[in-house]
Protein backbone atom coordinates (compact mmCIF):
# COMPACT_ATOMS: atom_id res chain seq x y z
CA UNK A 1 0.00 0.00 0.00
CA UNK A 2 3.00 2.61 1.10
CA UNK A 3 4.67 1.31 -2.71
CA UNK A 4 1.43 1.97 -4.32
CA UNK A 5 0.63 5.69 -2.95
CA UNK A 6 4.67 6.67 -3.36
CA UNK A 7 4.76 5.70 -6.91
CA UNK A 8 1.30 7.80 -7.44
CA UNK A 9 2.79 10.85 -5.53
CA UNK A 10 6.36 10.18 -7.54
CA UNK A 11 4.24 10.71 -11.02
CA UNK A 12 2.30 13.89 -9.49
CA UNK A 13 5.56 15.42 -8.25
CA UNK A 14 7.28 14.26 -11.87
CA UNK A 15 4.04 15.91 -13.84
CA UNK A 16 3.68 18.99 -11.43
CA UNK A 17 7.89 19.75 -12.88
CA UNK A 18 8.91 20.66 -16.27
CA UNK A 19 11.10 17.76 -17.85
CA UNK A 20 14.39 20.06 -18.15
CA UNK A 21 13.66 21.53 -14.40
CA UNK A 22 14.00 17.28 -13.66
CA UNK A 23 17.22 17.28 -15.19
CA UNK A 24 18.74 20.82 -14.38
CA UNK A 25 18.29 19.45 -10.94
CA UNK A 26 19.46 16.13 -11.25
CA UNK A 27 22.71 17.42 -12.99
CA UNK A 28 22.95 20.06 -10.05
CA UNK A 29 22.84 17.11 -8.00
CA UNK A 30 25.71 15.36 -9.71
CA UNK A 31 27.73 18.08 -9.89
CA UNK A 32 27.80 18.84 -6.07
CA UNK A 33 28.83 15.45 -5.38
CA UNK A 34 31.60 15.72 -8.22
CA UNK A 35 32.39 19.20 -6.80
CA UNK A 36 32.90 17.44 -3.54
CA UNK A 37 35.32 14.68 -4.43
CA UNK A 38 39.36 15.74 -4.57
CA UNK A 39 41.64 13.61 -6.36
CA UNK A 40 45.48 13.25 -5.47
CA UNK A 41 47.50 14.36 -7.82
CA UNK A 42 48.88 11.32 -8.65
CA UNK A 43 45.70 9.76 -9.04
CA UNK A 44 45.61 6.99 -6.16
CA UNK A 45 43.55 8.56 -3.87
CA UNK A 46 39.64 9.80 -3.50
CA UNK A 47 38.75 12.09 -0.96
CA UNK A 48 35.42 12.54 -0.68
CA UNK A 49 33.72 15.33 1.33
CA UNK A 50 30.39 15.19 3.41
CA UNK A 51 29.73 18.67 4.65
CA UNK A 52 27.23 17.42 7.25
CA UNK A 53 28.39 20.65 9.05
CA UNK A 54 27.10 23.11 5.92
CA UNK A 55 29.53 25.00 5.88
CA UNK A 56 29.38 27.93 3.03
CA UNK A 57 30.58 26.21 -0.09
CA UNK A 58 33.60 28.86 -0.23
CA UNK A 59 34.94 27.03 2.70
CA UNK A 60 34.29 23.75 1.18
CA UNK A 61 36.55 24.82 -1.52
CA UNK A 62 39.46 26.42 0.74
CA UNK A 63 39.40 22.56 2.41
CA UNK A 64 39.77 20.78 -0.79
CA UNK A 65 42.67 23.15 -1.99
CA UNK A 66 44.07 22.54 1.91
CA UNK A 67 43.07 18.43 1.52
CA UNK A 68 45.21 18.64 -1.84
CA UNK A 69 48.39 20.43 -0.50
CA UNK A 70 48.38 18.88 2.36
CA UNK A 71 48.63 14.89 0.70
CA UNK A 72 51.45 16.44 -1.98
CA UNK A 73 53.71 16.47 1.30
CA UNK A 74 52.31 13.94 3.42
CA UNK A 75 52.35 10.80 1.71
CA UNK A 76 55.82 11.62 0.73
CA UNK A 77 56.72 12.80 3.73
CA UNK A 78 58.53 9.56 5.37
CA UNK A 79 58.17 6.35 3.68
CA UNK A 80 56.18 3.47 6.06
CA UNK A 81 55.30 0.09 4.77
CA UNK A 82 51.66 1.27 5.12
CA UNK A 83 49.16 1.60 1.53
CA UNK A 84 46.50 4.24 2.17
CA UNK A 85 43.20 3.59 1.04
CA UNK A 86 42.28 4.41 -2.20
CA UNK A 87 38.51 6.28 -1.17
CA UNK A 88 38.84 8.15 2.30
CA UNK A 89 35.53 10.32 3.55
CA UNK A 90 36.37 13.60 5.04
CA UNK A 91 33.68 14.40 7.15
CA UNK A 92 32.91 17.70 8.10
CA UNK A 93 31.14 17.64 11.32
CA UNK A 94 29.38 20.52 13.48
CA UNK A 95 30.90 20.88 17.51
CA UNK A 96 34.41 20.98 18.86
CA UNK A 97 35.28 17.66 19.98
CA UNK A 98 38.39 15.59 19.12
CA UNK A 99 39.02 15.46 15.37
CA UNK A 100 39.99 11.57 14.21
CA UNK A 101 41.90 10.45 11.24
CA UNK A 102 41.23 6.95 10.47
CA UNK A 103 41.80 4.38 7.57
CA UNK A 104 39.08 5.44 5.51
CA UNK A 105 37.15 8.41 7.40
CA UNK A 106 38.87 11.56 8.52
CA UNK A 107 35.95 12.75 11.07
CA UNK A 108 36.52 17.00 11.04
CA UNK A 109 35.50 19.24 13.95
CA UNK A 110 35.69 22.78 14.79
CA UNK A 111 34.78 23.62 10.66
CA UNK A 112 32.72 26.10 11.68
CA UNK A 113 35.46 28.48 13.48
CA UNK A 114 38.51 27.52 11.02
CA UNK A 115 40.35 25.47 13.53
CA UNK A 116 40.10 21.74 11.75
CA UNK A 117 43.56 20.19 11.97
CA UNK A 118 43.85 18.61 8.65
CA UNK A 119 46.80 18.15 8.26
CA UNK A 120 47.45 16.04 11.84
CA UNK A 121 44.50 13.93 10.90
CA UNK A 122 45.55 13.35 7.75
CA UNK A 123 48.73 12.56 8.45
CA UNK A 124 47.31 9.75 10.61
CA UNK A 125 45.07 8.60 7.41
CA UNK A 126 48.06 8.65 5.09
CA UNK A 127 51.15 7.05 7.19
CA UNK A 128 49.07 4.78 9.22
CA UNK A 129 48.40 3.76 12.74
CA UNK A 130 48.88 1.03 14.19
CA UNK A 131 48.22 -2.06 13.28
CA UNK A 132 44.99 -1.19 11.54
CA UNK A 133 44.59 1.81 13.13
CA UNK A 134 44.36 0.29 16.76
CA UNK A 135 46.39 1.17 19.65
CA UNK A 136 49.00 -1.57 19.45
CA UNK A 137 51.96 0.16 18.33
CA UNK A 138 51.49 3.17 21.15
CA UNK A 139 50.88 6.50 20.27
CA UNK A 140 53.97 8.75 20.88
CA UNK A 141 55.29 8.61 16.95
CA UNK A 142 51.69 8.90 15.55
CA UNK A 143 50.68 11.87 17.89
CA UNK A 144 53.81 13.48 17.68
CA UNK A 145 53.95 13.99 14.14
CA UNK A 146 50.36 14.66 13.98
CA UNK A 147 51.56 17.43 16.08
CA UNK A 148 54.55 18.28 13.90
CA UNK A 149 52.88 18.16 10.35
CA UNK A 150 50.13 20.58 11.54
CA UNK A 151 52.50 23.04 12.34
CA UNK A 152 54.93 22.89 9.88
CA UNK A 153 52.15 22.51 6.95
CA UNK A 154 48.67 23.27 8.60
CA UNK A 155 46.99 26.18 9.62
CA UNK A 156 46.94 25.27 13.94
CA UNK A 157 50.24 25.97 14.69
CA UNK A 158 50.94 25.06 18.53
CA UNK A 159 54.11 26.44 20.55
CA UNK A 160 54.99 23.58 21.43
CA UNK A 161 58.35 23.84 22.89
CA UNK A 162 57.04 27.33 24.72
CA UNK A 163 53.95 25.14 26.12
CA UNK A 164 56.75 21.97 27.52
CA UNK A 165 58.39 24.60 28.82
CA UNK A 166 55.38 25.80 30.60
CA UNK A 167 55.08 22.08 31.59
CA UNK A 168 58.36 22.07 32.77
CA UNK A 169 58.25 25.68 35.57
CA UNK A 170 54.63 23.04 36.58
CA UNK A 171 57.04 20.45 37.17
CA UNK A 172 54.51 18.30 35.05
CA UNK A 173 56.84 16.26 33.11
CA UNK A 174 55.84 12.32 32.42
CA UNK A 175 58.36 10.60 31.72
CA UNK A 176 58.59 9.19 27.96
CA UNK A 177 59.21 5.69 29.09
CA UNK A 178 55.65 6.02 30.77
CA UNK A 179 53.73 7.33 27.41
CA UNK A 180 55.18 4.57 25.11
CA UNK A 181 54.86 1.79 27.62
CA UNK A 182 51.18 0.19 26.10
CA UNK A 183 50.19 -0.92 29.71
CA UNK A 184 49.91 2.58 30.64
CA UNK A 185 49.50 4.83 27.55
CA UNK A 186 45.66 4.67 27.15
CA UNK A 187 45.74 6.44 30.41
CA UNK A 188 47.75 9.57 28.81
CA UNK A 189 46.38 9.39 25.10
CA UNK A 190 42.94 7.83 25.33
CA UNK A 191 41.59 9.05 28.71
CA UNK A 192 37.84 8.59 29.82
CA UNK A 193 37.25 12.35 30.08
CA UNK A 194 34.92 11.60 33.37
CA UNK A 195 36.92 14.58 34.88
CA UNK A 196 38.13 17.63 32.98
CA UNK A 197 41.49 16.48 34.55
CA UNK A 198 41.27 13.37 32.12
CA UNK A 199 41.36 16.78 29.51
CA UNK A 200 44.20 18.29 30.84
CA UNK A 201 45.75 15.05 31.29
CA UNK A 202 45.76 13.92 27.36
CA UNK A 203 46.56 17.66 26.17
CA UNK A 204 49.86 17.47 28.39
CA UNK A 205 50.34 13.99 26.71
CA UNK A 206 49.82 15.06 23.62
CA UNK A 207 52.35 18.38 23.86
CA UNK A 208 55.33 15.73 25.12
CA UNK A 209 54.85 13.77 22.55
CA UNK A 210 54.63 16.95 19.23
CA UNK A 211 57.40 18.38 21.27
CA UNK A 212 59.40 15.06 21.59
CA UNK A 213 59.11 14.04 18.38
CA UNK A 214 59.48 17.61 16.55
CA UNK A 215 63.07 17.55 18.63
CA UNK A 216 64.17 14.24 17.16
CA UNK A 217 63.12 15.41 13.91
CA UNK A 218 64.77 18.61 13.83
CA UNK A 219 68.36 17.35 15.61
CA UNK A 220 68.43 13.62 14.43
CA UNK A 221 66.88 14.22 10.80
CA UNK A 222 63.81 12.11 8.96
CA UNK A 223 65.81 9.26 7.61
CA UNK A 224 65.86 8.14 11.26
CA UNK A 225 62.88 8.98 12.46
CA UNK A 226 61.12 6.51 9.60
CA UNK A 227 62.28 3.97 10.88
CA UNK A 228 60.95 4.49 14.47
CA UNK A 229 57.35 5.83 13.13
CA UNK A 230 54.61 3.41 14.22
CA UNK A 231 57.00 0.50 15.19
CA UNK A 232 56.99 -1.93 18.02
CA UNK A 233 58.77 -2.10 20.85
CA UNK A 234 59.57 1.46 20.48
CA UNK A 235 62.16 1.56 23.23
CA UNK A 236 64.35 -0.88 22.07
CA UNK A 237 63.89 0.27 18.21
CA UNK A 238 65.27 4.10 19.08
CA UNK A 239 68.34 2.50 20.77
CA UNK A 240 69.29 0.59 17.45
CA UNK A 241 68.50 3.72 15.32
CA UNK A 242 69.40 6.13 17.34
CA UNK A 243 72.40 4.31 19.17
CA UNK A 244 71.64 6.01 22.67
CA UNK A 245 69.38 4.79 25.25
CA UNK A 246 66.08 6.36 25.18
CA UNK A 247 66.99 8.16 28.36
CA UNK A 248 69.89 9.62 26.79
CA UNK A 249 67.49 11.14 24.05
CA UNK A 250 65.14 12.15 26.39
CA UNK A 251 67.76 13.98 28.84
CA UNK A 252 69.11 15.72 25.52
CA UNK A 253 65.67 17.09 24.84
CA UNK A 254 64.77 18.23 28.37
CA UNK A 255 68.07 19.94 28.23
CA UNK A 256 66.79 21.22 24.97
CA UNK A 257 63.96 22.82 26.26
CA UNK A 258 65.36 24.37 29.12
CA UNK A 259 68.38 26.07 27.07
CA UNK A 260 66.26 27.70 25.03
CA UNK A 261 63.85 28.94 27.32
CA UNK A 262 61.11 29.81 25.15
CA UNK A 263 58.72 31.40 27.50
CA UNK A 264 55.25 30.72 26.96
CA UNK A 265 53.67 34.49 26.36
CA UNK A 266 49.98 35.46 27.46
CA UNK A 267 49.04 36.16 23.70
CA UNK A 268 50.57 32.61 23.23
CA UNK A 269 48.17 31.38 25.68
CA UNK A 270 45.10 33.17 24.23
CA UNK A 271 45.69 31.40 20.87
CA UNK A 272 45.77 27.75 22.31
CA UNK A 273 42.34 26.83 22.96
CA UNK A 274 41.44 26.45 26.46
CA UNK A 275 44.44 27.16 27.73
CA UNK A 276 43.10 28.93 30.57
CA UNK A 277 40.76 26.64 32.05
CA UNK A 278 42.96 23.66 31.54
CA UNK A 279 45.77 25.82 33.77
CA UNK A 280 43.36 26.39 36.46
CA UNK A 281 42.99 22.51 37.20
CA UNK A 282 46.72 21.84 36.12
CA UNK A 283 47.93 21.62 39.94
CA UNK A 284 45.36 19.22 40.15
CA UNK A 285 47.82 16.81 37.92
CA UNK A 286 49.73 15.05 40.32
CA UNK A 287 52.53 13.30 37.59
CA UNK A 288 54.55 12.15 40.75
CA UNK A 289 53.68 8.75 40.48
CA UNK A 290 54.88 8.55 37.05
CA UNK A 291 58.23 9.74 38.23
CA UNK A 292 59.92 6.06 38.39
CA UNK A 293 61.78 5.08 35.37
ZN1 LIG B 1 46.06 12.60 16.33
Amino acid sequence: MLRYMTIIFSILLITACSNSTVIDTEKKKEKTVQDNIVISEDGKISFKIYNTAGVPEERVDIIKKEISNAYKVIHQFIKTDYTPSEKINIFLLEGNENSWGLRSEIKLYSVRNGKYPLVHEMTHTLLGYGNNFDDSKGYLTQEGLGVYMENTYGKQSYPVHKVMNYLMDKEKIIPINKLIDLTTDDFFFRPPFVEYEDVVLQWISYTHAGSFITFLIDSYGLEKFEQVYNQDQLEKKMQDIYGKQLEKIEEEWLHFIEKNEQELTSNDMMKIDHFYNMNSVIDHINVDEYQSH
